[in-house]
């Protein structure tokens, strides 16, 4: 989706909350997406790659999936509509938020974590 669509979307969006409210007509309006995949491409050292790998089994299976939320220390589970790839790892996060998060800072976030 181009950056130009989307800001149409949200004045759609305030335009509907503002005066769409009394309307009742079902218009075939397609409803928002759900969040897509976010693509990480921040290059990652050796060290948290290992990390990542392990994070991949904390799940209890190597799939590079990562099914736990990396931002909660993957003490909750992660969502697949809130994905995250990086480094041909898909993580799912818990929210919209936490994917956020490691989006701005996915060593960070990643280092943070506490795997034995
Ligand atoms: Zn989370």
């Amino acid at each position: 989706m181009k950056p130009n669509s989307q800001v149409g979307l949200r004045i759609f969006f305030a335009f509907t909350l503002t005066f769409g409210l009394s309307s009742c007509s079902r218009k075939s309006e397609p409803a928002p997406p759900p969040a897509a995949v976010v693509p990480l491409s921040q290059e990652l050292t050796e060290p948290v790659l290992e990390i990542l790998a392990k994070a991949d089994a904390h799940d209890g299976t190597v799939d590079h999936v990562v099914e736990d939320c990396a931002s909660c220390k993957l003490h909750m589970k992660g969502r697949a509509e809130y994905s995250a790839t990086l480094r041909g790892y898909t993580l799912h996060l818990c929210t919209d938020r936490c994917r956020q998060t490691l989006a701005n800072d996915p060593e960070k976030v990643l280092t943070s974590l506490d795997l034995e």
